[in-house]
């Protein structure tokens, strides 16, 4: 029995566990980066263009030849990070009968469109590139995996709000901005103390654990509800 496990994007890490677990981000990043920019500048070098800055010279052998580089360079990078991503994926869905994952956050994005209200086609545009944003960052592609990894597995995915849960601690529940002090969280009310990132994965967790709860004893909560009224 694996029980329920929390993750948390974590802001240090790429995701913190709450059996306090880190997951650092993929290793091999900065030197594929490098040279991935090292062949968009060698790119850009043999790049000529019109005055409306389109590319007059695309069919000219050594930037196919250029272009080439840059695109299996990209391609390796995105490669590494999908093997990376499913690897961790694998690792947490084999060890766990519920995974609890922050909801994705719709008033995020939002927010992201903000002062293109009165434009909607822009906001639109807005919405779709930072939803691109979301699901190519490490995190976002290691939540895709996990959802369907436990789909195959028959795990159950528990998605909460994680409103605060950077704030609140895992222990009293006590939220405060206070209690948030660089990478840890010391919590003013109880003195509880824990990594920032693991005791926001402990929050989800026992957001999840509640959320599971009231799924199982429906009739319960209902009746409760139902005396609470008479
Ligand atoms: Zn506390």
């Amino acid at each position: 029995m694996g029980g329920v496990i929390g993750v948390d994007r974590g802001v240090h890490v790429l995701a913190a566990l709450s059996d306090s677990r880190l997951i650092a981000n993929v290793a091999v990043g900065e030197e594929r980066k490098a040279k991935t920019a090292r062949l968009q500048r060698e790119l850009e070098a043999l790049t000529e263009r019109d005055g409306a800055r389109r590319v007059i010279n695309g069919r000219e052998h050594r930037r196919i030849k250029a272009r080439g580089r840059l695109a299996r360079a990209k391609e390796r990078q995105a490669n590494a990070r999908r093997d990376y991503a499913h690897k961790v994926a694998r690792r947490l869905v084999d060890g766990a009968d519920v995974i609890a994952l922050e909801k994705l956050s719709l008033r995020a994005m939002t927010r992201s469109a903000r002062g293109t209200v009165d434009c909607p086609g822009r906001k639109v545009r807005a919405k779709a590139g930072l939803n691109r944003v979301v699901l190519d960052s490490g995190f976002g592609l290691l939540r895709q995996m996990i959802v369907a990894k436990a789909e195959e597995a028959a795990r159950t995915v528990v998605e909460v709000d994680s409103h605060f849960s950077s704030q609140e601690c895992s222990r009293c529940e006590h939220v405060a901005r206070e209690s948030r002090r660089r990478r840890r969280l010391c919590c003013v009310q109880c003195g509880y103390r824990n990594h920032a990132d693991v005791n926001a994965a402990l929050v989800i967790r026992g957001r999840a654990q509640l959320a599971l709860k009231s799924e199982l004893y429906p009739a319960e909560e209902a009746g409760r509800r139902g005396q609470a009224a008479a």
